[in-house]
């Protein structure tokens, strides 16, 4: 038997949302037929403008991608009003959050994140052998910042905030936020997960890349799998100052980010109106979720991203009975997680809900 590392044999693997076709396959209805709101994916797919370049870019399969990816952090530096040596390139943003945690944590290190919250974080911590401190959201499931500042001792190193929080679609105030920034001791990285910052629009929310730039200790990870529709090809970012980015990404394979997934990336943020439009169907579809949600007097947090929580007593239970016909939804331990789909998807939602009545 081959020796497997502590950390590694102790893992639980990333439990996937499932896909249609197994669905499909295991309930007897055509693929065509199921609804997917599990993986807060967007609903359309990629833009379409990045469609046809990306199409264009397989011919170039036989040569290995720009690892510089010039042409991408060119047009990402101009999106965000940056320089190019501020952002490091991954295959998700989750891979920047992956190597992070290996670049600063080991055995004796500690670190803190909210909880509920994105699983990656735990998880890369007990892959890098450190131990992690999950702090509970508060009453309103919104990230609790001092609980956070008090869990950070000598051995942190690393802090995660996810703001926009998945499961629960809360944002962290910009004041709130940057009060945080400045009270984490210098030392300790702070990840700023805005993998659902595009959706925000509430004022009160603002992105902390212009932290991120100024400030060693912080950086931001972003992603093109949600609002750009390309999560299947595996592309995000993280930015930062060069110095910082530096050290992280020494954590890093080569090669990471395939060259349709640059061209794609690269195409995507050339079409500011199509983003608009993206993040106005957003906007709509979650402004539906939630009516029909209050019309039917189901508890559920107000959110800022691409899915709505319902917190719940018994997620697993509306969430069997929903996929039994055709509705994937996300269960939590302490609620459901309902992506917001196009209009067609959520009246199916609310459909297959009703006949449910288990909520
Ligand atoms: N961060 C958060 C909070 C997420 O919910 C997700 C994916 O669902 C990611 C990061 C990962 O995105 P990527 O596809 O870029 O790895």
């Amino acid at each position: 038997m081959i020796r497997i590392r502590p950390e590694v044999a102790s893992l639980n693997p990333y439990v996937a949302g499932r896909t249609t076709a197994a669905v499909a396959d295991e309930i007897g209805l055509p693929e065509a037929a199921i609804v997917k709101l599990a993986s807060n994916e967007a609903p359309d797919g990629p833009f379409p403008s990045a469609l046809a370049s990306a199409a264009g870019a397989i011919s170039d399969a036989n040569r290995y991608p720009d690892n510089a990816l010039s042409d991408l952090a060119d047009r990402a530096a101009r999106h965000h009003g940056i320089n190019v040596d501020n952002l490091w390139f991954a295959a998700g943003s989750s891979s920047t959050l992956r190597e992070s945690a290996l670049a600063v944590g080991g055995p004796g290190t500690t670190a803190v994140f909210p909880h509920p919250s994105f699983v990656i974080y735990q998880m890369a911590t007990a892959l890098s052998g450190a131990v992690g401190k999950p702090v509970a959201l508060d009453a309103e499931h919104r990230i609790d910042l001092d609980r956070m500042l008090s869990a950070i001792d000598s051995t942190t190193t690393v802090v995660y905030l996810c703001n926009p929080n998945n499961p629960t679609g809360t944002i962290t105030r910009t004041e709130d936020t940057l009060r945080f920034l400045h009270a984490v001791p210098g030392d300790v990285l702070v990840v700023v997960d805005e993998a659902y910052g595009e959706y925000v629009s509430d004022p009160a929310w603002q992105s902390m890349i212009p932290e991120a730039v100024a400030r060693d200790n912080v950086i931001v990870t972003r992603t093109f799998s949600k609002v750009f529709a390309l999560a299947a090809l595996r592309v995000g970012y993280a930015v930062g100052m060069p110095t910082t980015l530096a050290e992280l990404r020494k954590a890093q394979a080569p090669f990471t980010v395939t060259t349709v997934a640059q061209v794609a990336a690269t195409r995507s943020l050339q079409d500011p109106d199509e983003l608009a439009r993206r993040q106005k169907a957003n906007a709509a579809g979650r402004r539906g979720l939630e009516a029909g949600l209050a019309d039917r007097s189901i508890a559920y947090v107000p959110s800022h991203a691409n899915f709505v929580y319902l917190p719940m007593e018994d997620p697993e239970r509306t969430f069997v009975g929903l996929q039994r016909l055709g509705i994937i939804t996300r269960s939590t331990p302490g609620g459901l997680r309902v992506s917001v789909g196009t209009d067609e998807e959520i009246r199916r939602f609310f459909e297959a809900l009703d006949s449910l009545s288990l909520v």
